[in-house]
């Protein structure tokens, strides 16, 4: 099981082939291209809501008019409220992009327009045959009218390139600020928020079993009060590191809080225990020295509850269950793993 990152539909080798997808469908509606319109339309060919799609469709058919109460208030509701996190930065930001690139395309249009009405007073020329003064005149401008166009062409290409640099910019950021929200920066690894979603995840798929491990440092406090919050934390970072390691396809480390870790792994009781067991040896084998005096601190150790889903059980009775066998564990001396329902008698 691998932690999800967010799936930012956003590919960018495509993003021009989204925006020959999305005017053509916009001025097919008579659609001004405003920012909020360029976003609907342009999420709409991203396909990144069968929602959006559905309700764009119906409230602008090919031959409705427009509404711009309807367009903002969908732009609203689906693109910034679903498509970005809640982060007004981003919004702001992406807003920013639409605008630029929403001028650029009607400034486009605009100068394509002109250009074709320049063509069509040349053909009526032409066709009237009149003085070859005229016609070389003619066709003069005309030259003048495709530079024109041809350079509008170039700068939106430009606004286009730089359009989609600063969109992979804030696709880096938003990855990053998703990051950040899901990982702990001490212990990295995942944090209690990715903990619920790999849990929710893991119980989805009832073909496999799911087991949980509550692991809570033992008598931690004592050991910030002897050694000092700073090699607490050192303590709490090189467990972060014990438990990384076993991160798999099939385990999901996580810290729970404070001085508790949680471990989902899709696999037997049998094999959960045997993990349990592995990491309560690694713990137990943690040498830490202080750095001025290079005294050896005092072990340190985890106690673990152990438990495998029931078909049906809620998360919060999963955690219950393992909570109490944790319990069991600091009762029975503390340094052990304890099985819910499995040789918990002392
Ligand atoms: P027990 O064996 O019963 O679990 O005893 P304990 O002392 O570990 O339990 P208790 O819940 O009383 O104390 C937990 C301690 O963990 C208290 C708190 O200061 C410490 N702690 C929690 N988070 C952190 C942290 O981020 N850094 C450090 N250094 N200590 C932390
Ligand atoms: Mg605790
Ligand atoms: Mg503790």
């Amino acid at each position: 099981m691998t932690v999800k990152r967010m799936a930012f539909p956003e590919d960018l080798r495509t993003s021009s082939d989204y925006l020959r997808m999305a005017v053509p469908l916009m001025i097919e509606r008579k659609i001004p291209p405003t920012p909020y319109n360029y976003a609907l339309w342009y999420a709409h060919v991203q396909q990144i809501s069968p929602e959006l799609s559905k309700a764009l469709l119906e409230e602008f058919p090919r031959a409705g008019s427009y509404d711009q109460d309807k367009s903002e208030s969908l732009f609203f509701e689906f693109f910034v409220k679903n498509y970005l996190p809640n982060n007004r930065k981003a919004q702001n930001f992406v807003v920013s992009i639409l605008t630029q690139l929403a001028q650029a395309v009607s400034r486009n249009v605009k100068g394509t327009e002109a250009y074709g009405s320049a063509l069509k007073d040349a053909m009526e020329i032409f066709d009237a045959a009149v003085d070859q003064q005229r016609i070389r005149d003619m066709l003069t401008q005309l030259l003048t009218d495709t530079a024109t166009v041809e350079t509008l062409n170039m700068e939106f290409q430009l606004e286009l390139q730089s359009a989609r640099v600063e969109v992979e910019k804030l696709r880096r950021e938003l990855e990053e600020s998703q990051y950040s929200a899901r990982f702990d920066t001490l212990t990295k690894i995942a944090n209690r928020r990715a903990f619920n979603d790999a849990f929710a995840q893991a119980l989805g798929m009832p073909d496999d079993p799911t087991c949980l491990l509550l692991l809570d440092l033992d008598k931690f406090k004592v050991c910030n009060d002897t050694y000092g919050h700073l090699t607490g934390d050192r303590i709490l970072e090189i467990v972060g590191g014990i438990l990384g390691g076993f991160q798999s396809e099939t385990i999901f480390v996580a810290r729970y809080g404070g001085e508790e870790f949680a471990v989902i792994v899709k696999d037997s009781l049998a094999a959960a225990q045997d993990i349990a067991e592995t990491i309560r040896q690694k713990v137990s084998a943690i040498h830490l020295t202080k750095k001025d005096t290079h005294d050896l601190i005092g072990v340190i150790t985890v106690s673990i509850g152990v438990v495998l889903a029931r078909v049906g059980e809620t998360p919060e009775e999963i955690i219950g269950r393992a909570d109490a066998a944790l319990y069991r564990a600091k009762d029975q001396g503390r340094n052990r793993v304890v099985t819910d329902g499995v040789g918990d008698a002392v």
